[in-house]
């Protein structure tokens, strides 16, 4: 069995970092594409393009449509492309970085991430997540490389709507028990070897992390303040998260996700409000204990992830709707495959009702 870690090359993590941008990116390239939503555009454009003048880089800004998509994509490549880019960044939330991860791999450029919410753990894999236009699951494109520089501007975050932060926590709140089921299946982690000591760990202190700042973390952003336990939760979420999923394997709460998604009435909801649900459905089907379940719906219910089918949005909690999800989940190449069991719908099923019923139940006070 090979062991495989990757990672970012550089990881900068601080208060008004983005003022510095230049100085952080300028020895990567003379061309910067930046491609962002138009609300993350706007928080960073001014500080970024100020400090990238001051180091004589070229720069463009560039809206993304807003899904991450192969049409997107290869659009944007082209404008990239025609501007002679040599560095290509993702500004903004998960779909914005996906869709510049897709871009550089495109264009064999340098890639810079700066992610302007904490919502989930994509910023520091190369990894870039594809979905049709009905975000529908399309595929995972595994770039040749991880980001050069992700940068992380603390304020930014703790000024952006704590529902991100939260959702963030979701995500990161999955990594331990996806990463501890690969390492029971021996499944693969996304560079195709197994975990590390060091990745399991990592995958590890996260959890342990959110555990213990999560919740005075997601007080302090609701005040927009940065504290070092919003520092802390920050870093949780986007490295310790990112490191851990990608070098030790991701499991049935992200395939139960991709189920989740295709249920009506879910649109709103953010993935790793999703990948919270999809956890406490992995814990069920795993047969974990009451109290370790309990232990994860408690911080849930304390930070204001939703543990119910009903607050992701889905209205139809029937078997018969419930099973579209399930069979989503099983399909090839998600990641519920790399339980250490064999699965099919009527167990990914059975874990979905069970999470709806233990969070109904937590709600309810019982
Ligand atoms: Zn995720």
């Amino acid at each position: 069995m090979i062991k495989i870690m990757i990672s970012p090359n550089r990881y900068i993590q601080g208060p008004r970092v983005l003022k510095e941008t230049g100085k952080y990116i300028v020895h990567l390239g003379s061309k910067g594409f930046f491609i962002g939503g138009l609300t993350a555009l706007s928080i960073v454009q001014k500080q970024v393009s100020a400090s990238l003048k001051e180091h004589s880089m070229e720069y463009q800004f560039e809206a993304f449509s807003g899904e991450c998509t192969r049409a997107s994509a290869a659009q944007l490549s082209k404008k990239a492309r025609t501007f002679g880019a040599d560095v290509v960044a993702g500004v903004g939330g998960g779909r914005a970085i996906d869709t510049a991860k897709a871009v550089s791999h495109e264009l064999g450029s340098a890639l810079v991430i700066i992610p302007t919410v904490a919502s989930n753990d994509a910023p520091c894999s190369a990894l870039s997540v594809q979905h049709t236009e009905n975000h529908m699951f399309d595929r995972f494109l595994i770039l040749k490389k991880n980001p050069d520089v992700v940068l992380v501007d603390s304020q930014v975050i703790a000024e952006a709507p704590t529902r991100y932060f939260v959702a963030g926590m979701g995500d990161a709140l999955a990594t331990w028990f996806e990463a501890f089921t690969c390492t029971k299946s021996g499944a693969k982690n996304l560079p195709g070897g197994v975990t590390t000591a060091a990745a399991l760990n990592l995958a590890r202190l996260c959890y342990d992390t959110l555990m213990e700042y999560g919740v005075s973390a997601k007080l302090s952003v609701d005040q927009n303040a940065v504290t070092p336990a919003v520092e802390k939760v920050i870093e949780a979420n986007i490295l310790l998260s990112g490191l851990g999923f990608e070098s030790s394997g991701l499991a049935a709460a992200h395939g139960i996700h991709e189920g989740v998604i295709a249920l009506e009435g879910t649109e709103g909801a953010l993935h790793g409000e999703m990948v919270a649900y999809g956890t406490i459905a992995q814990l069920v089907m795993e047969n974990y204990s009451r109290e370790e379940i309990d232990s994860v719906i408690d911080f849930c219910n304390a930070v204001g992830l939703p543990v119910t089918l009903r607050q992701l949005g889905v209205s139809d909690a029937s078997p018969r709707n419930l099973m579209k999800a399930a069979e989503v989940a099983c399909m090839e190449g998600l990641t519920t495959n790399n339980s250490y069991f064999a699965i099919n719908p009527e167990l990914v099923l059975g874990a979905i009702i069970g999470a709806n019923a233990l969070g109904e139940a937590s709600l309810k006070g019982s």
